[in-house]
């Protein structure tokens, strides 16, 4: 049997383990071994982590911008010249394929850490003249902030937080998720090799009782970028509120695919609209869970759907023929089979799917659920309304223009949608009136990392990408100077 890895936290340009010596079980999803152990950090390592990032940032914010930027681009090409590396660690400690962490997650955190070391360049603010005087706004850093990660997208979404932070003159205590530390802990030596400074960023693993909830409540703390569970979105909100802290919230979804009549059914379209429904396993904020179809070719669309669905293979991450890998972990894996019997209890109609999938060899004990199509459901019950994060959609049938807004809008959530259709003045109009912070017309997960990005209701609160990050990360303050 191979040895147990033994994670570490990044603190003042130092692995250390835990002080109190408290660890978590990590596991292999595809496989369900515990395969190493991660810091469950307490109190007294974010006191230490915290204090190391207000040490760090005078100087930080001082060092000249093309500076930080060289950081930034320097740690970024130490990462992509790891790449294979960093997606095989990708996919062990998340179940995903590897082929998806090399073509998405990976080359998506390289490029994170690039676009920031390039936007801060351009990063400006405005003048206002007014008579007798000159308003200038000045953008300055916050001091040590705090970003929280979830597991779906473990990298990228770890550097689409740092890098804005850090860039902007920052320093970061970052919290990873402990479901998926394993490349976060890689990630803390490529910052070492690269010689960024001690404690401009820091690493902190741990649980979001013992860690997350520390460093969320730590006076140090000048603001704190999260990205998880509506429900852990709002014990943030709530815990900062009486303090006023600077809070961006990215939280769940439960996203629309709008369907008309007349989309345009070519290969490409129909592989887009497979993979917004399935790529990682479901497991991404941004995947339609909900297909709302025009009645006129809902039965045609149906069929060919369900048969693309049956097509796609899970089995082993490792596999190049795997289309989907293993669920996250077993408690996630026991959440999302529940929702697929609580779809029954609902009345739906398992058209695919419903049930685990047994991979033989290697992979016997991982945690791997067939694609799961269901119909038949009304748009208030639990399965049209609660977000799964698995390999699961429902298929709705509707009528007109008005009737699909209506179904698309009818949740809590309103991260992402994408429409359908070649009727461009539709397009327009469906994407103007559908309550969500992204619409995709014809396309799903094209991303410019220049805009906004982010959810409405309780998807979220603020905006990531681009300016607005950088905007996020800086403190306004206007100087006024008298010209008489
Ligand atoms: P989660 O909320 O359980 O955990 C996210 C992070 O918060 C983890 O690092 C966790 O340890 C930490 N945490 C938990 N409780 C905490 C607390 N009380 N205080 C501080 N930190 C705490 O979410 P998850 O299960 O890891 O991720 C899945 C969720 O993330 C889904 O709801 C998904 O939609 C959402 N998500 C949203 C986006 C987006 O951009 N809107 C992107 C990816 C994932």
């Amino acid at each position: 049997m191979s040895e147990r890895l033994k994670l570490a936290n990044y603190i003042d340009g130092r692995l250390t383990p835990p002080q109190h010596d408290h660890w978590l079980d990590v596991f292999e999803p595809a496989t369900g071994a515990h395969y190493a152990d991660c810091p469950d950090s307490d109190g007294a390592d974010i006191d230490t982590a915290v204090a190391a990032a207000t040490r760090a940032f005078p100087h930080w914010s001082a060092t000249p911008v093309a500076q930080r930027a060289r950081f930034l681009n320097r740690i970024a090409e130490l990462l992509e010249a790891r790449l294979e590396e960093f997606a095989h660690a990708e996919s062990r400690d998340s179940g995903k394929p590897v082929a998806l962490a090399r073509s998405l997650d990976i080359p998506r955190a390289v490029s994170n850490l690039r676009f920031f070391a390039t936007a801060v360049t351009q990063f400006a603010s405005e003048a206002h003249a007014m008579d007798g005087a000159i308003n200038y706004t000045l953008r300055q850093p916050l001091g040590a902030v705090a970003c929280i990660s979830p597991w779906n997208l473990p990298l990228y979404l770890f550097t689409w937080k740092i890098a804005p932070a850090l860039a902007a003159g920052n320093t970061v205590v970052a919290k990873p998720s402990e479901i998926t530390p394993l490349t976060a802990w890689m990630f803390a030596q490529v910052c070492i090799d690269a010689g960024l400074p001690p404690g401009v960023l820091n690493i902190v693993h741990g649980s979001g009782a013992a860690t997350g909830q520390r460093l969320v409540a730590h006076p140090g703390i000048k603001a704190i970028s999260f990205t998880g569970s509506t429900r852990t979105g709002a014990a943030i909100a709530a815990a900062v509120a009486p303090r006023f802290v600077k809070a961006s919230l990215e939280m769940g979804g439960k996203n629309p695919t709008l369907v008309f009549a007349d989309w345009e059914a070519n290969e490409t379209n129909w592989a887009t609209l497979v993979r917004s429904a399935f790529s990682n396993q479901g497991q991404i904020c941004l995947c339609g869970s909900r297909i709302l179809v025009e009645r006129s070719i809902y039965a045609k669309f149906k069929a060919e759907f369900v048969e693309k669905v049956r097509a796609l293979r899970v089995g082993d991450p490792r596999d190049p023929a795997s289309d989907l890998g293993a669920l996250v972990s077993q408690a996630h894996f026991d959440k999302v089979m529940g929702h697929i019997a609580l779809a029954r209890e609902e009345g739906g109609t398992i058209l695919c799917g419903g049930d685990a999938v047994r991979v033989q060899g290697r992979c016997a004990g991982g945690w791997f659920v067939a694609p799961t199509v269901i119909e038949g459901l009304g748009p208030a019950c639990r399965t049209n309304q609660e977000e799964i994060f698995g390999p699961v959609v429902t298929l709705i049938p509707f009528g007109n223009e008005d009737e699909v807004v209506a179904l698309a809008n009818a949740t809590n959530y309103g991260l992402a949608a994408s429409v359908w259709t070649t009727h461009l003045a539709r397009a327009h109009r469906v994407a103007a009136r559908l309550e969500s912070g992204i619409v995709w017309v014809n396309c799903w997960l094209k991303r410019d990392l220049r805009t906004p990005f982010g959810g409405v209701k309780q998807s979220g609160i603020g905006r990531e990408g681009g300016l607005d990050a950088l905007r996020f990360f800086t403190e306004p303050k206007n100087v006024c100077i008298n010209l008489e």
